[in-house]
């Protein structure tokens, strides 16, 4: 299972509106690359995809960032604006960043998602680049050759295996805030733990820090560090 930061925890706009299609219809899953900085966020992408070009949404159904974060943008069988004319058929994955930008970890996600779509589709569904549909160069020719590839992840950790820790973002008070904090409260929602996905590591969220902790046997002081951080990937996850 792939985890996934949804529309609120990334402080998604409601779309102006959207049709939806069926598993049945969903034949393939359609790689794109944003062509931008790695450190553009979902919300700047929506902005543009809605200002600019006048959609009625972020045009992707799934985004992936370097640290190997998916975001959820218009989900699974909601009509994208991505690969137009295969919307209805393709799921359109977008990785944030540029031609060789892509990391192991957000080659994982894609192809963890990848994975899910066809575990929901209940059959293989076609792995293509947005090149294959239009005449692009999206996404790109590392994340191209990695598809005709066969999506390989070998040599990186298994998918549900932590992330590399993201650094010192998450203490109370926050130093900045940092996409990181997202992920970690949805890994702990995950394991059942009552915790707002908000993105601000408040005192809220130090608190579950400690408790957990204390049933971890860590070292107690509410900030989620390299073990910490660890921990909340390992199994057993509770729903
Ligand atoms: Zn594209």
């Amino acid at each position: 299972m792939v985890s996934i930061i949804s529309r609120s925890a990334w402080g998604a706009r409601p779309p102006r509106s959207r049709s939806t299609t069926t598993w049945s219809r969903r034949v393939e899953v359609t790689v794109h690359y944003s062509a931008g900085p790695t450190t553009q966020t979902p919300r700047q992408i929506q902005n543009f995809h809605m200002d600019s070009n006048g959609w009625a949404d972020i045009g992707y159904n799934f985004l992936v960032d370097t640290h190997g974060n998916a975001y959820e943008g218009r989900g699974w069988l909601v009509i994208g604006a991505h690969a137009a004319p295969r919307n209805t058929e393709g799921i359109g994955v977008c990785f944030i960043g540029r031609d060789g930008d892509a990391t192991a970890a957000a080659k994982r996600t894609v192809r963890a998602l990848y994975d899910e779509a066809n575990r929901r589709a209940g059959r293989t569904l076609m792995r293509k680049g947005h090149r294959d549909v239009n005449p692009t160069a999206c996404p790109g020719n590392d994340l191209y050759g990695w598809l005709r590839a066969g999506m390989p992840v070998n040599g990186g950790s298994p998918p549900g295996s932590a992330p590399p820790w993201p650094g010192v973002y998450l203490r109370y008070p926050p130093i900045t805030r940092h996409s990181s904090v997202t992920t970690w409260q949805s890994r702990m929602r995950q394991r059942g733990w009552r915790i707002t996905v908000d993105g601000a590591y408040g005192p809220a969220s130090r608190n579950v820090c400690i408790e957990f902790q204390r049933e971890k046997r860590l070292g107690v002081d509410g900030i989620v560090g390299p073990e910490t951080w660890r921990a909340t990937w390992e199994a057993p996850i509770t729903p």
